[in-house]
């Protein structure tokens, strides 16, 4: 080892990357970490944090409405977006100097600027070559934006927590996580959304009634969602942006956000040189220790394209620790498992999901029964709020496992979190009937529904 001048260099300090330097560092390794930006990648910069602060702000708006049936009078405040920029942005900057604190203390050795492979064992930046016995690209991704007539006018996420002024005509093009996200922030914000998707429904992959309930809630709080289409042209012209649809007609908008997919971040990054194998949209190809062609060199998080989440970073981070330096003593080595993974869109109101859409555990079990529940809110009958609730659960006939759980409702990502659990540790139906609900919730739903939905 003492050949190397680190026994790790670590390409990207975003979730994957801080969270394997400071642990293997931890466990005694010599490391090194290269970041270009700010300490936290994408998530803590430009992704779930500053996404998160202002999907609270957004919140605000139903609120102060909904208050006036709780007896509550007088006149809503307004938003003042430069408040919430200006907070946002001191949040964050205090997150950026909480991971460099955390890796400069667990002897984390950082260089700022862009890390170049040169070879199976060394890196560049900034002109110096650092040698390692490893190397662990941990680079994520960035935004993918068609080449659509006029998309030079167009914004991505990158670029839409600083926007100024405030945009109130919003188009938003996708139908994934973060164009409904962004929606619904924005709605709640005070602008006037514009959603448009290619597809007949937003939110592909996800549980099928899921998608068209999460519409339903968005189209009623104000978004106006146009599906199967798409943009055929964009034009800047003196009333703003003008947005030619492929049927034809027009919308004017202040800002066009594009959400529609990110894409591995490896241009620049000498992977060529190095000999790293790469797969569709340049994702870095790895193996179950995430190994890539080169034996020495690991990759891991949303540049290897699989499961693009914060905490997948994280778990993935921490096989590849296990792996080059050893689990904590008494402990087995981590393994990776993409089965069971919760996840939530933070649309208004939220999806919350864990496991399998009715479609696909039909497909996966073949006999499954599904339950539901479909209600409004005790809070909504004073509020004044028309929004409902769903609840799903999927069962699999041959072992009575709940193998898919969903829900679209107010704070469904936090209650999801805990059934996720369950469902890993392989909770049954029965499991959940036995359980006593907590009163009054909604939570409690998932283990009072009894009537299976008619196959
Ligand atoms: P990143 O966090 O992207 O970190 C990569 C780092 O590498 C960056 O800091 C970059 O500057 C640096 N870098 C790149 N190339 C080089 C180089 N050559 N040299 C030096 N440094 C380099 N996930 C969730 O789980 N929940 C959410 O709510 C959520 N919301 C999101 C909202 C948005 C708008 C976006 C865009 C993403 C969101 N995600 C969310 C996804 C999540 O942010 C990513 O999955 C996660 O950040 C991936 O971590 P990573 O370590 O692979 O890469
Ligand atoms: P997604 O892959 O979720 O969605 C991309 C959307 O853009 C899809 O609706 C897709 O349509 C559409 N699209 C793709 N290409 C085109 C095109 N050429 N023209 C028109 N539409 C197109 O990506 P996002 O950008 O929303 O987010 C990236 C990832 O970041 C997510 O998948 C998720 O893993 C992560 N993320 C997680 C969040 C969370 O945990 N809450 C929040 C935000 C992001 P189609 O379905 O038809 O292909």
């Amino acid at each position: 080892m003492a050949d190397f001048d680190f026994d790790l260099f670590v390409i990207g300090g975003g979730s994957g990357g801080v969270r394997a330097g400071r642990m293997a560092a931890q466990r005694g390794a010599r490391v090194a970490l290269a970041e270009v930006a700010e300490m936290g990648g994408t998530c803590v910069n430009l992704g779930c944090i500053p996404k998160k602060l202002y999907s609270y702000a957004a919140h605000f708006a139903e609120s102060f409405e909904e208050s006036h049936g709780f007896g509550w009078v007088g006149e809503a405040p307004t938003l003042n977006w430069d408040t919430l920029k200006f907070n946002r942005a001191r949040e964050i900057s205090r997150l950026n100097g909480i991971y460099g604190q955390l890796l400069k203390s667990a002897g984390v050795h950082i260089i700022n600027g862009w890390a170049t492979l040169v070879d199976a064992h060394t890196v560049e930046v900034g002109g110096q070559h650092y040698s390692a016995k490893n190397i662990l690209i941990a680079t994520g991704g960035k935004p993918s934006t068609p080449d659509v007539p006029g998309c030079e006018h167009v914004i991505s996420s990158n670029d839409i927590f600083d926007l100024s002024p405030f945009p109130q005509r919003l188009l938003v093009v996708g139908g994934g996580y973060i164009a409904c996200e962004f929606a619904s922030i924005f709605n709640g914000l005070g602008a006037s959304v514009t959603q448009l998707y290619r597809g007949h429904q937003v939110l592909r992959g996800f549980d099928d009634e899921v998608r068209g309930f999460i519409a339903g809630e968005m189209v009623k709080s104000g978004v106006k969602l146009h599906l199967n289409t798409d943009v055929a042209a964009i034009e800047r012209t003196d009333a703003g942006l003008q947005v030619r649809l492929l049927d034809g007609s027009h919308i004017t908008v202040d800002a066009v956000l594009y959400a529609t997919g990110r894409v591995p971040l490896v241009a620049g990054l000498g992977l060529e040189a190095a000999g790293v194998r790469q797969g569709k949209a340049g994702a870095i190809e790895v193996n179950e220790q995430y190994q890539t062609s080169v034996p020495s060199i690991y990759a891991l998080g949303d540049v290897t394209a699989r499961v693009q989440l914060t905490p997948v970073a994280l778990a993935e981070a921490m096989v590849v620790v296990d792996a080059l330096f050893g689990p904590p003593e008494g402990k087995q080595p981590r393994g990776m498992s993409y089965d069971f993974i919760p996840t939530a869109v933070f649309t208004h109101p939220n999806i919350g999901t864990v496991g399998y859409s009715q479609a696909d555990a039909i497909e996966k079990f073949g006999k499954v029964t599904v339950y539901r529940s479909d209600f409004k809110a005790l809070k909504h009958t004073l509020s004044g709020s028309t929004e409902r609730t769903l609840m799903k659960l999927i069962v699999e006939d041959a072992t009575d496992r709940v193998v898919g759980l969903h829900m679209v409702g107010a704070d469904a990502g936090e209650i999801v979190q805990g059934f996720a659990v369950a469902m890993k540790a392989g909770a049954t139906k029965a499991i959940f009937d036995a359980t006593l609900g907590i009163h009054p919730t909604m939570a409690e739903e998932f283990v009072t529904m009894r009537e299976p939905v008619k196959r």
